[in-house]
């Protein structure tokens, strides 16, 4: 007899770990690890995940009181060494097993069951969506030459969208109405063939974009070559080592990406590469496929499910062997991986904000160690955390190296980057968005027919109150954060200790700065849309300005679009949030303007500085990537901040010194472990009395202990969400310290409560 230990899809701290059910002797071969089955659970059904198969049951048990598996409802989708990485998650992010477990799952599968009568079998709600064979149509034999009648526009619509290549039958009907009955006919005469294809979705994005195809360079650069000999070795230890490449931005960690893949494939085994969402364009995509080819799945959040679903089944098949993906490719089934690349491994979205709130990084090195493979984390500004481990030399056990690549290969140069300090600006009278280097600037590359990039910095809008003579953010006297600023409430207010103060912004004529005495103390924040009007004033018709924004890029491959403009157009301006900071690789971008360097450095978060500096630092790199020098030009309420200098001639030494030593003052990561307990809901005094049982359960718990440290309840900075009040508690432990188990056994005291929603963020990023 056969036994499997399931995890119930039952998310409740009350239930947890795996039960034990028996294997029918018949369903054997289709209850494997990974499996989805159903089973019998306190008098009902319920949906279950198979993590292991044994031959005896768990100690203890009476093997004549296990009850059976009643049904399969999905093949495996995962193996054993993903069951393991599994059950740590659950561990590690205090969060019910099933939830570590369902990103493993395949793309779109549901979590409910149905069924046709009562004697049919259940299955899972939805699944018929998955891979299909779909109905294509293309052109056939008697298309040339063929002219639909007059009234017959439906038939003309068809031709001419199958102009364009073969497309399946259900986009054709969701584009043109009434298409269905248009094939049939035209298929009648031959015009148009339809047939069964597997049907694979989203496999056919291109671009026009140069860069995608950069050919493999002649020679490697010293730096690639040292990086690639570190990944070797890692690789070759087998044992789950890190390796950090450390290089400036254009230093060529693409290619030792590419170069790294290429020995791993050669080895037999599998590579899975993660990029953040937001630079997962066709550029970086076409730099894949242009060395791997077919040999590559792409995934991410842009594609539909049922894409999503072909994608994951061709890895699961093994028909693949290169993953490029955002966060959750990760979970990829993947056979045998022998490398694990994380590109921009500082960005904050490689961190989960939804339940299982993990950290890519951090589950990349326990997969990584459970595959013996080796994890390679790529960045121009590493994280403090990784920088924190390459220092020590290992981290939970496995190797962390780190390797720099401090030069651009060929005759490029990093940009030369000047500071403008916008509290003088304002005291010389000027009131433009624009300081006058920086209109000066812009003017030249009009001039002289170049390209810029423009960034405006929208994180932390608005929050706070600023004195636009000398940057002033009024900050708590107790904690050292900067006050946000309520303007409902008038009120400026502590996100740590809970404090807040009466006042009121300008025009008011009460307000005063409390360092100059000036009555310029507004909140602080411009829009896009501003930046834009005032550019196309201030330059010749003949300089195209794009705006790329949240508002621009609301459709589906709008982003690409833009890009796409920008790439050919002659001379360009392109306006943008954050999302033009990455990855973005244009030879003719000769200057780099920033708007608001600032906006992120006063938020009440102890990674603010390291924010600021990461995104000036990487949107200082797309400039000066071509023949041309490039240029970039920083506007700053607070030129002397070490997040900003550090960006002048690039010396990252300067802003790390003194944040490190903030950092371990302070007892922040990386020297420490931070968990965030966020409590919401309507009922706001039922959001206070969970978050402080939850505050003294945590007391309780950790009280006397060396290193731990509880902060709270507070109100979040976003105090209130859609009629949700917000309230947290922070806990700071030791680098050793079982975090997750001891917030989670904690949770689990306290209880839940009807009404009011708990989420443990272990290791958390969002401090909001
Ligand atoms: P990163 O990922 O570090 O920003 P990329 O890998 O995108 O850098 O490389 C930047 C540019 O330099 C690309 O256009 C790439 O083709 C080119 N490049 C990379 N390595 C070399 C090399 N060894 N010799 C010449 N050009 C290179
Ligand atoms: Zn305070
Ligand atoms: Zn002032």
């Amino acid at each position: 007899m056969l036994y499997a230990s399931v995890a119930l899809d039952i998310p409740t701290r009350a239930i947890d770990g795996t039960f034990d059910y028996a294997i029918p002797e018949d369903l054997t071969k289709e209850v494997q690890v990974g499996a989805t089955v159903l089973v019998p659970f306190s008098r009902r059904l319920a949906i279950g995940y198979v993590l292991g198969v044994s031959t005896e049951p768990s100690e203890g048990l009476d093997p004549s009181k296990i009850l059976p598996i009643s049904q399969p409802l999905a093949p495996s989708a995962f193996g054993p060494k993903s069951a393991a990485v599994a059950r740590w998650m659950a561990r590690e992010y205090a969060c019910p097993l099933c939830e570590a477990v369902r990103p493993f799952l395949a793309p779109g599968q549901k979590l409910r069951v149905t069924r046709a009568s009562e004697d049919s079998p259940w299955e899972l709600a939805g699944e018929r969506a998955g891979a299909i064979d779909a109905r294509w149509a293309m052109l056939g034999p008697a298309a040339d030459g063929f002219a639909p009648a007059k009234n017959a526009s439906r038939q003309r619509e068809v031709i001419e969208a199958l102009r364009q290549g073969p497309m399946r039958l259900a986009e054709l009907s969701a584009t043109i109405p009434g298409a269905s009955s248009a094939v049939k006919a035209l298929e009648k005469r031959g015009v148009v063939t339809v047939e069964a294809r597997r049907q694979l979705r989203g496999v056919n994005e291109s671009t026009t974009l140069s860069s995608a195809a950069a050919p493999r360079p002649e020679r490697l650069t010293e730096g690639q070559l040292s990086a690639l000999a570190a990944i070797d070795e890692a690789r070759g230890r087998a044992e789950g080592d890190v390796v950090l490449v450390d290089g400036v931005t254009g230093s060529g960690k693409t290619e030792v990406y590419l170069d790294a893949i290429e020995r791993t494939l050669a080895d037999g085994r599998g590579a899975l590469v993660l990029v953040p969402e937001i630079s997962l364009t066709a550029q970086t995509v076409g730099r894949f496929r242009s060395r791997f080819g077919d040999d590559v799945a792409v995934l991410h959040s842009r594609l539909s499910t049922g894409e999503r679903f072909d994608q994951w089944d061709l890895v699961r098949r093994g028909q693949v062997h290169v993953v490029v993906g955002a966060r959750s490719a990760l979970f990829a089934p993947l056979a045998n991986v022998g490398l694990i690349i994380i590109d921009e491994e500082h960005e904050s979205s490689y961190k989960q904000d939804s339940s299982p709130r993990y950290h890519a990084r951090d589950v990349a090195a326990r997969m990584a160690r459970e595959w013996g493979a080796a994890l390679v984390l790529g960045s121009a500004t590493p994280s403090l955390e990784s920088l924190y481990r390459c220092e020590l030399g290992q981290w939970r056990g496995v190797r962390w190296t780190r390797v720099s690549m401090p030069e651009r290969p060929g005759s490029s140069v990093l940009p030369e980057v000047q500071i403008v300090d916008m509290a003088a600006q304002f005291r010389g009278g000027g009131r433009s968005v624009f300081s006058a280097p920086l209109k000066d600037a812009l003017l030249d590359v009009a001039k002289r027919r170049e390209k810029a990039v423009l960034l405006l910095n929208r994180r932390g809008f608005a929050t706070f109150l600023m004195c636009r003579e000398c940057g002033c953010v009024p900050e708590c006297p107790h904690c050292s954060t900067a006050l946000t600023y309520h303007e409902r409430t008038h009120s400026l207010m502590c996100h740590s200790c809970g404090r807040s103060w009466p006042v009121r912004a300008y025009p008011d004529p009460s307000t005063r700065c409390p360092n100059c005495g000036s009555r310029y103390m507004a909140a602080y924040g411009v829009g896009t849309q501003r930046v834009e009007d005032e550019l196309r004033m201030l330059l010749p018709e003949d300089v195209e300005v794009i705006r790329m924004d949240a508002d621009t890029t609301r459709t589906k491959g709008a982003h690409q679009r833009l890009l796409e403009q920008f790439d050919a157009a002659e001379c360009a301006v392109l306006v943008g949030t954050q999302m033009i900071a990455k990855g973005l690789d244009f030879p003719e971008v000769t200057l780099v303007g920033v708007i608001n360097a600032d906006t992120m450095l006063k938020l009440p978060d102890f990674r603010a500085a390291e924010r600021t500096y990461d995104l000036l630092e990487q949107v200082s790199g797309r400039a000066g990537r071509g023949e041309r020098p490039g240029k970039v030009i920083v506007q700053s309420y607070w030129a002397s901040h070490p997040a900003i200098q550090a960006v002048v001639g690039h010396h990252r030494e300067a802003f790390l010194q003194p944040e490190l030593a903030e950092r371990k003052e302070a007892g922040y990561p990386p020297f420490s472990r931070l968990a965030n307990v966020l409590v919401w809901g309507r009922d706001g005094a039922g959001v206070r009395a969970v978050s402080a049982q939850m505050a003294d359960a945590l007391r309780a718990r950790v009280e006397g202990q060396a290193g731990w440290e509880v902060l709270g309840p507070a109100d979040c900075v976003k105090a209130r969400v859609k009629d949700r009040y917000r309230r947290h508690v922070m806990v700071k432990a030791p680098l050793d310290a079982d975090l997750g188990g001891i917030v989670g056994e904690c949770a689990a005291s306290v209880g839940a409560r009807k009404g009011i929603n708990m989420a443990l963020d272990i290791d958390a990023y969002d401090l909001m």
